[in-house]
């Protein structure tokens, strides 16, 4: 039987259908109804109709979508606010009459690149994105691990460190998430862009720092080092804690090649002497990550 993926995005949503290969056979985008709950519904309702008439079957249906997803199926997600503290799971279920699973995009991902992916072939794999925001999800033998308030994973909300923060002067800042000093406020691509301007006065794009680093210029190899000893002490954190074989990394600044080279020794220099360091992998499937990794999970009910 054939399997649905839905990657809903603050501004599309995506359906995929995959064989129980995980072929892809046909894919599509919509624009997300952020504002109405019901047209949310809808439109959704619509994609699978439209996917049940292509496949000739009503196939299980992962979802995947950004904020925090507890293990009721209840929503908080700032990018899509009609759905926020609303029980997606279950109103889908009673309007699509099969089985549903839902969970955050960045966990959808890791799902993703655990199976088949840039993680295979290890125990314990941890998906990171490093793109608009920084987040991700665990995964233990090829499954998702699932928390009852969906928060696990969410390693950009760890604070900076007292030690980093003095050591380059970096301004403490208030996260969206209302916290103060979110590693997310320095490791995300705006995250670049703060950097860059704390160490040369100019506010520039992620896209023109990772210009400049190509050029070898001296000011974004300064911000690439300030950016991969943050990043490398979140991750040692995420070691001590979790453990991952293997760390494979999503979102624009994954493409980013020197930080995924510089970044095993920036995590080692965090940990204890002597400690092996999680290898350090780009994802394999890239942006097809969202919707496969939430088709994986449809996949994984199913099977139930
Ligand atoms: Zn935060």
């Amino acid at each position: 039987m054939a399997v649905y993926g839905i990657d809903i995005g603050g501004t599309k949503i995506e359906t995929a259908i995959f064989d129980n290969n995980l072929n892809l056979l046909k894919s599509w985008r919509v624009n997300t109804p952020t504002k109405d709950y019901l047209l949310f519904l809808e439109t959704i309702k619509q994609q699978i109709k439209y996917a049940d008439d292509f496949s000739a079957e009503k196939c299980n249906i992962g979802i995947g979508m950004p904020g925090l997803i507890n293990n009721q199926g209840k929503v908080l997600s700032a990018n899509v606010p009609c759905a926020t503290n609303k029980h997606i799971v279950k109103d889908l279920l009673s309007i699509l009459e099969r089985p549903i699973s839902l969970n955050n995009d960045t966990r959808c991902f890791a799902l993703s690149e655990a199976t088949l992916g840039a993680g295979e072939g290890f125990s314990r794999v941890f998906g990171a994105i490093i793109g608009t925001g920084a987040a991700g999800g665990m995964c233990i033998d090829g499954k998702l691990e699932t928390t009852s308030q969906g928060i696990a994973g969410e390693y950009g909300h760890l604070p900076l460190s007292a030690q980093l923060q003095s050591k380059y002067s970096l301004p403490v800042l208030i996260c969206g998430c209302g916290l103060t000093g979110c590693v997310e406020s320095y490791v995300s691509g705006p995250g670049i862009t703060r950097l860059y301007s704390h160490f040369t006065a100019q506010p520039q794009s992620a896209k023109y720092w990772s210009e400049q680093l190509k050029n070898g210029d001296a000011k974004a190899k300064q911000v690439l080092d300030c950016y991969v000893d943050i990043l490398g002490q979140t991750f040692a954190a995420l070691v001590k804690l979790q453990e991952p074989d293997v760390i494979v990394l999503g979102g624009g600044l994954s493409l980013v090649e020197a930080i995924v080279v510089q970044l095993p020794r920036a995590i080692s220099a965090h940990l204890f002497g002597g400690f092996l360091v999680p290898k350090v992998v780009s994802a394999k499937f890239g942006d097809s990550s969202g919707v496969r990794g939430a088709a994986i999970l449809g996949m994984q009910n199913c099977a139930k």
